[in-house]
Parts: structure tokens; C-alpha cells; sequence
């Protein structure tokens, strides 16, 4: 075992605070080493304790599809990846439905997506719709576009708990948005008490160490319920699709290298899509 890696696990099972380098130390590790397990082990062992040994699971409904013009390279809304030909509404009803079958399924938190081309007032009044039809008091998070200070207040009023929002790998460079307009909205739902839940996402192989952990801390910074790391999926025929994908392996020591420096006040580490190897 490396003795630099065991000490800087061991610094955080111990409490302590990990640095950017330290981060990066943990992450450039070899999956499928002594270290990697190790890692792992360690960032089960924290989140046993900051969960209690409970884990959740969060179930999504779209409000809509394509063709989204914010055009980030990796997701399958974008217009420029034409996975879809015309864009589409879900009906009420249909969102409804699609929520409350979660709620009695037994998930933990009931989330709403909506493209950037989603009119925002639509999404407060689904939302609202919603939190009234839901039997329990499920949490209700919104995956939406940006907003300001007063739609932060109106998405609390509408019945929401939280919001979903990560400064994403890449982000103003294969993105059409800046990184502090998205920094802005969490601040926004700070504000007005809305639980941020982010990741370290879309993680692929072509992100550097230095963006992991420089997003990695960005996730902490935002003090959310839970941090994480999601995986990026190639879309045929798009930019990022030369690049390949990372493997459940080398995510699920992503997601504990995560974890690790996240540290004990961060309660959740989450990834998406589901990955059973993920501690
Ligand atoms: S803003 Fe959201 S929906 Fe639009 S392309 Fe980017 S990730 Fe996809």
C-alpha cells in the first residue's frame, strides 16, 4: 500500500479537510489497485456514518424533450446531437402520473426536469400541480434552467425543496453557459433555504485531473445535501463521442475519491446513472 495515499485516506476518515493536491493524489490512483480499494472501503465507511446506513433513491420525470439550444455537447437534448427530431410536452396528467408512481414505488425524493426551452411560470405551475397531488411529503427537487433571486422564491413558494444544479466538466466551453450564471442560481436557492443537490458530472476520459478536482471542490463549496459523481454516456455521432466512456470501475473510485473529499458535513454522495459498484 502507498503510504502518501493511506495517510491522506486516513486524514479524511479522520476528520480532516482534504486540499486540491491531496485530491488529486486520490484520484490519479489506479482503479484497480491495493489504493483504489482502499479508497473505497474508506468512502463506504463515511457514508455509512453521515447516512446512517441508509441510502435513496431519487426518481426524475421530464417535462419535455429536444431540441434545446444551450446545446451542451453532452446531453442528448441538445439540439446539435439530433437524437430527436422535434421537441415534445409531457401533458399534466402524464407528469402526474409519472411522480406519483415514484411516491408509492417508495422513492425517496421526486425530482422535475425541464430543458432550457421550458417556459419557467410552466414549470411553477407543474410543480405546484404536483407537490398538490403527491399523498406524502416526499421532497420535490427541480432539475430546471437558471434563475434569479425571485424565481428562487417562487420555486419555494410552488411547493419545491430543492434544486439539482452542478457547475458541470466543461462547462462555458462545451457549454453555452457561463459558470457563474450557474454559480448565481445556487446562491439564489441558498438564499431562500431551497437543498442544493450536485455532482461531479458528466465525468468522461477526456477531463484532466486538475478539472476533477477543481469541480470536485466547486460541489463542496456549495455545502449541498449531497455531492456525487455522474458519468457522462456517449451519444453516437456527437462531439464527445471519440472520446469513449469511463467504466462503472474507474467511476465508482471517481465516486469515492468524491466522497472522501466531501468529508463528514457533506451527508449524501450520489451517482447517476445507477452504478452498483458506487460506494
Ligand atoms: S441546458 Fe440542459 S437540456 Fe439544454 S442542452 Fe444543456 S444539459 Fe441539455
Amino acid at each position: 500500500m502507498n503510504k502518501k495515499i493511506k495517510e491522506i485516506v486516513d486524514k479524511a476518515l479522520g476528520g480532516g479537510l482534504l486540499t486540491g493536491p491531496e485530491l488529486k493524489e486520490l484520484l490519479a490512483v489506479d482503479y484497480l489497485s491495493e489504493e483504489s480499494f482502499y479508497i473505497q472501503y474508506a468512502s463506504r465507511k463515511m457514508s455509512i456514518e453521515t447516512t446512517k446506513g441508509k441510502g435513496e433513491i431519487h426518481g426524475q420525470v421530464g417535462l419535455n424533450v429536444g431540441l434545446c439550444p444551450k446545446n451542451c455537447e453532452f446531453c442528448s437534448f441538445a439540439a446539435v446531437n439530433k437524437v430527436f427530431d422535434k421537441p415534445s410536452q409531457c401533458s399534466l396528467e402524464e407528469v402526474i402520473e409519472g411522480c406519483l408512481d415514484f411516491e408509492r414505488e417508495g422513492a425517496n425524493a421526486v425530482y422535475l426536469m425541464a430543458t432550457a426551452t421550458y417556459k419557467f411560470e410552466d414549470f411553477l405551475k407543474v410543480g405546484k400541480e404536483v407537490r398538490k397531488a403527491l399523498k406524502t411529503d416526499i421532497p420535490l427537487i427541480a432539475n430546471v434552467g437558471d434563475f434569479d433571486y425571485e424565481g428562487a422564491k417562487a420555486l419555494r413558494e410552488s411547493g419545491f425543496t430543492g434544486i439539482y444544479h452542478a457547475i458541470r466538466l466543461g462547462e462555458g466551453v462545451i457549454t453555452r453557459i457561463d459558470p457563474k450564471t450557474r454559480m448565481e442560481t445556487v446562491k439564489n436557492a441558498h438564499k431562500v433555504g431551497l437543498v442544493i443537490g450536485t455532482c461531479l458530472e458528466p465525468v468522461g476520459p477526456e477531463h484532466t485531473l486538475d478539472e476533477l478536482v477543481e469541480k470536485t471542490l466547486i460541489t463542496r463549496d456549495m455545502k449541498p445535501g449531497y455531492s456525487g459523481a455522474g458519468r457522462r454516456i456517449t451519444i453516437p455521432g456527437s462531439p464527445l463521442e471519440k472520446h469513449g466512456m469511463r467504466n462503472y470501475a474507474d467511476m465508482a473510485h471517481i465516486l469515492a475519491a468524491v466522497r472522501l473529499a466531501m468529508g463528514y458535513d457533506v451527508v449524501g454522495n450520489c451517482t447517476h446513472e445507477p452504478n452498483l459498484l458506487g460506494p
